[in-house]
């Protein structure tokens, strides 16, 4: 009998040829498919023949469908996992399912597939090397400039996922916070019919939303370029902060000031002030 196993299947993301053979071969062959919402998964299944019983597993229950389907997996049995769209456990259920048949020592296998993420980072031309997904950014103002905020000085791309009754305010709220100089791609109905990826300048972006409302229309990532170098070194880079205050203030008190605002100890700061001063900054005595 094969070992029983937890298989984490990513699904599509719109265009329903984007399932992988081995997702179909997967879903056809285990004992139950746990779904984040049946009637959406019902349609995937019926539309590839493929009947097997479902299990709900939804952000609101997932600890007792994790109770569930290790159950399952102690019977022997072979379970999938999906969501409704992409890939499962990427700003949808499936950490708490996959934690928990992992902790009961059960073999996991993700079949891998479409997520929104990767799709959006292709089409953009924005990759910087390296990116960081934040998922959905707070619904309340406040809160998402905030977030914003603290995300301002990174350097790696930063991608979100957005709804289309808040896309105005979002990208509004990102264009504010970061500055108009940076770049955006707007991702919208990925794999779909009326697909869109339109790369501006954040200054550029609402009124392009606004210029006509199919661009306002669907599922979005929002990639945003990262911040400028100076951005990101700014106030906690301890070299360049020790430098600026050593050319007004006396080495004592730069030290002091330079250990405040990097949260870096006063001894290694020292060194690196009497060595800065040794190759000529312009301390104040
Ligand atoms: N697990 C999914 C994945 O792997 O991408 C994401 C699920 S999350 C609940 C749904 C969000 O993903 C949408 O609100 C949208 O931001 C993004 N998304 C999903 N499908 C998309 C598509 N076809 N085009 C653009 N964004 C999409």
């Amino acid at each position: 009998m094969a070992e029983p196993t937890l298989y984490v299947v990513a699904t599509p993301i719109g265009n329903l040829r984007d399932i992988t053979l081995r997702a179909l071969d997967t879903l056809k062959s285990v004992d139950a498919i746990a779904a984040e919402d049946t009637r959406v998964s019902r349609k995937l299944l019926a539309h590839f023949g493929i009947q097997v019983d479902l299990i709900s597993a939804h952000e609101h229950n997932e600890r007792e469908a994790a109770q569930r389907l290790v159950a399952l997996l102690s019977q022997g049995k072979s379970v999938a996992l999906i969501s409704d769209a992409g890939t499962p456990a990427i700003s949808d259920p499936g950490a708490i399912i996959v934690a928990q048949a992992r902790a009961a020592g059960f073999r996991v296998v993700s079949i891998p597939g479409a997520s929104a993420i990767t799709t959006a980072i292709a089409a953009a031309g924005l990759q910087s090397g390296s990116f960081c997904f934040h998922g959905f950014l707070p619904a309340r103002k406040g809160d998402r400039e905030k977030k914003l905020a603290d995300l301002k000085a990174q350097r790696e791309l930063q991608v979100f996922y957005e709804a289309p009754h808040r896309i105005v305010e979002c990208v509004a709220s990102i264009a504010a916070v970061f500055g108009g100089d940076r770049r955006i791609g707007i991702a919208r109905e990925l794999t779909k019919l009326f697909e869109q990826v339109h790369v501006c300048r954040l200054d550029e972006a609402v009124a392009w939303l606004e210029q006509n409302e199919n661009h306002r229309r669907g599922e979005f990532v929002l990639l945003v370029e990262g911040g400028p170098e100076a951005d990101a070194q700014g106030e906690s880079d301890p070299q360049r902060v020790l430098g600026i205050l050593l050319e007004e203030l006396p080495l004592k008190q730069a030290v002091g000031l330079a250990a405040e605002i990097t949260g870096i100890k006063k001894n290694a700061l020292y060194e690196k002030a009497l060595k800065l001063k040794k190759d000529g900054s312009g301390e104040k005595q």
